[in-house]
């Protein structure tokens, strides 16, 4: 086993990484920006690295910096968290040749699954179902209109190398996809570099499921079930739940098995998601993300395991703790980001916390960097906090959540937390009826 582990992430990430390694024994190191020298993570943290400046791009991704951090420090190995680094597959090559182990799968499949055509084509050979569409990349108008009338309209062409919700955009009809085409690509080139698209059918009303899996990199692989993640504002979600609440046990045996069996056959490593529409009955891959989601605990709560710990195990080369048959799930939890940002349009609101609380009691879990009088930087994202709930059941769990947001206390900020509040009046939040454009919908008629 490692006896250090450097982070390379900041905020409530960090702060769930080192707390695996505290309960592992293991030392953690943490990394920091000159903006973040008072972060909690590096409070928490055995060790601290100041590796720059406050942009990203000159400290939390900065490659050299933080391999220096490792060898400066002898941590053996990193954890990338997510977002960042955590799906680049240069970075990972860049720390075998310095003998530095990623927590996290082979280069190999971070570059594949990066890739959403070579990504969907390779999940396709590995017998996962997908969404109609083209195959592979779409090169000019002339070729869109012949894949677009193949599979009937309305359409989504989507870059690549996309990521984060950016790089989509829908084509309700032919005379709507040339500009559609020409616009995605000069999005994807401008913000990935690559201006390479594919086409999908555009789904009308699909949820979003995605099942978490788990390999062992020696050609052995779980699942542990759905996360519902349909609540999504420009693509982004918003608050996850498990188990979805309209995924029988006989659906989730079956795509959990589809996914386990795929990963299994590549040997992938550690923990992945793969994310599906789900739309009358039928999953539909759109893609991989081959890192811990944001998402993870609710997954945790309802299976009582530490994904985190496994991740850290099977990159020290042990066996993960768990078979398929000793996965069960037990109850509901529902999660849901807290971001410092201005309800309705959700611009960032960083500055300082006057007063923070955090809610307690049964069934919750908070996973947040805030403390009071913490000041929140500009430069990094707008999340500040993850409020997870666990109950019997569904019922229970909103309720829980319900109760839990009416004892956080988040002063001196604006946050997404009175739009819960709001949600969770909602009859159609409370019966679990909800497409991915359901929240969209709901945010255009209230305010
Ligand atoms: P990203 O990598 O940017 O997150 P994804 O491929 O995971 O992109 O898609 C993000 C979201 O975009 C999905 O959760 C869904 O809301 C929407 N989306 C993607 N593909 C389709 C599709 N074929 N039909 C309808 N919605 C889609």
């Amino acid at each position: 086993m490692f006896d250090k582990i450097l982070i390379a992430n900041r905020g409530e990430i960090a702060l769930r990484v080192i707390r695996a390694c505290r309960e592992m024994g293991i030392a953690s190191v943490a990394i920091h920006s000159t903006a973040d020298e008072d972060a909690m993570h590096v409070r928490m943290a055995d060790e601290s690295v100041c590796i720059g400046p406050a942009p990203s791009s000159a400290s939390y991704l900065s490659m050299p910096a933080i391999i220096s951090a490792c060898e400066i420090t002898g941590a053996q190995a990193i954890h990338p968290g997510y977002g960042f680094l955590s799906e680049n597959a240069g970075f990972v090559q860049m720390l075998e040749d310095h003998g530095i182990t990623f927590i996290g799968p082979r280069a190999e499949h971070i570059r594949i699954m990066g890739d959403k055509i070579t990504a969907k084509d390779t999940m396709k050979a590995l017998g996962v179902p997908c969404v109609p569409g083209s195959d592979g990349g779409v090169d000019d108008v002339a070729d869109a209109q012949k894949v677009a009338a193949e599979i009937g309209y309305p359409v989504i062409i989507k870059a690549t190398a996309g990521g984060g919700g950016r790089g989509m955009k829908v084509a309700q009809d032919e005379k709507g996809l040339e500009v559609a085409f020409r616009t995605a690509r000069a999005e994807a080139k401008a913000a990935f570099g690559n201006p390479d698209v594919y086409i999908e059918k555009y789904l009308q009303r699909p949820r979003h499921i995605e099942i978490q899996v788990f390999g062992d990199g020696k050609g052995r692989a779980v699942h542990l079930g759905e996360r519902d993640c349909s609540l999504q504002r420009r693509h982004q979600k918003v608050l996850e739940e498990a188990p979805g609440p309209v995924i029988t046990d006989a659906q989730r045996a079956h795509i959990g098995q589809v996914c386990a069996e795929a990963v299994a056959k590549i040997s992938y490593a550690g923990a992945g998601t793969i994310e599906f529409l789900f739309e009358d009955g039928e999953f539909y891959f759109i893609e991989m993300n081959t890192r811990l989601q944001v998402e993870h605990p609710v997954t945790e709560a309802i299976f009582g395991v530490d994904l985190v710990r496994q991740q850290i195990l099977v990159a020290a080369g042990e066996e993960m703790e768990f078979q398929q048959d000793d996965l069960s799930i037990r109850g509901h939890a529902i999660e849901v980001r807290i971001n410092a940002e201005k309800v309705p349009g959700f611009t960032p609101c960083p500055g300082r916390i006057s007063q923070y609380h955090a809610p307690g009691g049964l069934g919750i879990r908070i996973d947040s960097a805030l403390y009071d009088g913490y000041s929140i930087p500009p430069y990094y994202d707008s999340l500040i906090g993850k409020l997870i709930v666990h109950g019997r059941d569904r019922r229970e769990a909103l309720a829980r959540l319900d109760r839990a947001l009416g004892e956080l206390i988040v002063d001196g900020v604006d946050t997404t937390v009175p739009l819960f509040r709001d949600l969770l009046q909602e009859p159609d939040i409370q019966s679990g009826n909800y497409s991915i454009h359901w929240l969209e919908r709901w945010l255009d008629r209230k305010y």
